[in-house]
């Protein structure tokens, strides 16, 4: 499963969440509920793989 980082707009609580990049689009924020979520990238140390596919 890839992994995702994901930030809430609300109230700015950054977490991880694995699963297609697809459904990543309707998770929401554990911490307050909120469905406002942004991606920040799947950055993480040792991979050097670039470029996401994108969809819609
Ligand atoms: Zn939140």
């Amino acid at each position: 499963m890839p992994r995702y980082i994901l930030v809430c707009q609300e109230c700015a609580h950054k977490f991880e969440v694995f699963c297609s990049i697809s459904q990543k689009d309707h998770k929401k924020c554990p911490k307050c509920n909120s469905d406002k979520i942004t991606s920040v990238g799947d950055r993480g140390p040792g991979d050097s793989k670039a470029g996401l596919p994108r969809t819609g």
